[in-house]
């Protein structure tokens, strides 16, 4: 089997597991969306993953985001795919996130909100995001410390009044949060913080019913299936797709 096809087939693979824990959980398949994590993986991967039907992409690099996409573009054609922000944003990389993604799930301070959205205006367009949230209190983790935020009310405050700014920023288009499990041996054991972020969103939906806080980017590889029966719209995964990194 080639490369392409081992793509085809693991793409199949993931979709059918992404579907059975839907329904496990009482949901529909559909709810679900597949971002295909092509960081590292050449763009011949993502041609693959195309050709089989695969239309959302994510990049944790803008600067690999600003290599690869022109590449991938020119044998697609402009504007089939939408390609998913997923990692850590400099401040002086912003612009190429503006110009060459649809989607960012990693928003983690104001100061990167206030800059996207600067550049959204300057663009002309308005960017949907999602804030990354650490609920796992894992400390190498990016994100707004919401380890405790379900015990302590200064916790919450804090994020809520900076949601507040984030809704008045008018090139920004608050989606929902995303969040990064701890790596664990048994899957099982990241059931907690993804329930923790669902309850989250619940939280913002009944607080802030002016924008509607969907999405919950929660899953990869590892921990995909649990994440989807505890909620997740997008699941964002590399490995199971490409292969090992
Ligand atoms: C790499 C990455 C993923 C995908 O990880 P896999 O283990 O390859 O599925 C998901 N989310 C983020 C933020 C990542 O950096």
């Amino acid at each position: 089997m080639d490369y392409t096809e081992q793509v085809q087939r693991n793409l199949e693979q993931v979709k059918a597991r992404i579907g059975e824990a839907a329904i496990r959980a009482g949901r529909k398949a559909d709810d679900v969306k597949l971002v295909a994590v092509s960081k590292t993986f050449p763009t011949e991967a993502i041609l693959a993953a195309w050709e089989a039907g695969q239309r959302d992409f994510g990049e944790n690099r803008p600067e690999e985001g600003e290599r690869k996409i022109p590449i991938v573009q020119e044998a697609t054609g402009p504007g089939k795919m939408v390609w998913h922000m997923i990692g850590h944003i400099q401040s002086r990389k912003a612009k190429l996130v503006v110009e060459y993604f649809n989607f960012v799930h990693s928003v983690d301070r104001l100061s990167i909100a206030r800059k996207l959205n600067q550049l959204a205006i300057e663009a002309r367009c308005k960017i949907p995001v999602l804030l990354e949230c650490n609920v796992s209190g894992e400390a190498s983790k990016y994100g707004y410390d919401l380890s405790k935020w379900q015990h302590e009310a200064a916790i919450r405050q804090t994020f809520f009044t900076e949601i507040e700014t984030l809704m008045g920023l008018p090139g920004l288009e608050p989606r929902g949060l995303m969040t990064m499990a701890p790596i664990v041996a048994d899957p099982e054991e990241t059931r907690p913080v993804f329930a923790s972020l669902r309850s989250l969103g619940t939280e913002l939906q009944a607080r802030y019913p002016q924008v509607s806080w969907d999405q919950l980017s929660m899953g990869m590889t590892d921990d995909f299936e649990v994440a989807v029966e505890e909620g997740a719209t997008l699941v964002r995964i590399g490995r199971a797709i490409f292969g090992s990194r």
